[in-house]
């Protein structure tokens, strides 16, 4: 069966997922609407920014959806998606959907702010691979909850972290040719 994979498109950086996720065979849907959520087997919610997708959910009624979608099926979120799904956002102009057990800084990995890409080691399922990171504007973790597993770090700060069957991660992986990040988000779908 071909699995269908949302990825929330209320602002931001939905297309490059959506072309990733169908070069892994997936078919992918961009969701709008509650209605859209429908028959998901998985959720992802892209980077952009992320006090304007803390509102659009509030407006599309889609943050609760979000929440009860995110109680049976796995959501993983990249950057502004990471930031809003973490426990702690640390801005209260975003509301969190709670879905990790983090807490992070807007706008501050490390100490650059701006962007850049480095190779970054990467734990997926008992294999290690390197993979490059693009980094934009990207928010630091600096907070982790026992339940939540770091996969990834840079100069010993999570840059990629699962609370199964959820994902965060401070960087893109949609804005590379590697596709690791999304194959291991597609094997936390239920079979
Ligand atoms: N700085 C953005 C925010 O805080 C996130 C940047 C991104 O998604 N590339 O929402």
């Amino acid at each position: 069966m071909v699995n269908t994979i949302g990825v929330l498109a209320l602002q931001g950086d939905f297309t490059r997922h959506r072309e990733m996720l169908v070069s892994l065979g997936c078919r992918a849907r961009a969701v709008r609407y509650v209605s859209d959520l429908e028959d998901l087997a998985g959720l992802v919610i892209p980077g952009g920014e992320s006090t304007t997708i803390s509102k659009q959910l509030d407006r599309s009624h889609l943050r609760e959806a979000v929440s009860s979608f995110a109680r049976e099926r796995p959501v993983m979120g990249t950057c502004a998606g990471l930031i809003l799904m973490a426990r702690e956002p640390s801005d209260n102009r975003v509301k969190s959907l709670n879905l990790l057990d983090v807490a992070i800084t807007r706008n501050s990995w490390g100490r650059q702010v701006h962007s850049f890409t480095t190779p970054v080691k990467v734990q997926l399922n008992g294999r290690h691979d390197t993979v490059p990171a693009v980094f934009i504007r990207a928010p630091r973790i600096h907070e982790v909850g026992p339940e939540v597993e770091v996969l990834a770090r840079i100069e010993d700060e999570p840059v990629l972290v699962r609370q199964f069957p959820h994902m965060g991660i401070a960087f893109h992986p949609e804005l590379t040719n590697d596709t690791s990040i999304h194959r291991l988000f597609l094997e936390a779908l239920p079979s």
